[in-house]
């Protein structure tokens, strides 16, 4: 019975779990990045939120791709449903409680209140719905949520 010597074998490297890091440095954009209410007040008066010194709109509510200034991509901002829901609201709680107050206090004939709440709700809606469309791009840049370009998304504002 010849011996055999115990062959010595190499017990493998522990395998230690990497753990993933994130990325966290952030990169900083091309364009001035303001605070929140400079960003929104400059976006409420049609003006870049980053810059300030350009227009944000090219029409009565299409953004501009970029910012002729300061290159921020507006464009890339999905703003969808918010600046109609916002001016709804808004001119909601204009227009209701006077309704409601008139018709209280001096309950006027229906073409009264046709007269005076049809037109001041379509003045309000219609001169509030820039501005908080500026304001909603204001705030979604200053929060960095800018989306998808507009090409890729088949959108054309
Ligand atoms: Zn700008």
């Amino acid at each position: 019975m010849p011996h055999t010597a115990p062959i010595a074998v190499a017990a493998p490297a522990p395998v230690l779990p990497v753990r993933w890091q994130p990325d966290r440095t952030m990169p900083s954009p091309k364009w001035p990045l303001p605070g929140m209410p400079q960003a929104l007040l400059r976006g409420f008066k049609g003006a870049c939120p980053s810059c300030g010194k350009s227009h944000i709109f090219n029409g009565y509510l299409r953004v501009v791709k970029e910012c002729t200034n300061c290159g921020a991509p507006l464009g890339s901002i999905r703003a969808d449903d918010v600046p109609p829901y916002a001016t709804i609201f808004v001119v909601g709680h204009i227009v209701v409680p006077l309704m409601l107050v008139l018709e209280k206090t001096e309950a006027p004939p229906l073409w009264v209140h046709t007269v005076l709440w049809v037109p001041l709700t379509l003045v309000l809606t219609l001169g509030l719905l820039r501005p908080i469309k500026g304001a909603v791009v204001g705030l979604m840049f200053q929060l960095g949520m800018l989306g998808a370009q507009p090409e890729s998304l088949g959108g054309d504002a």
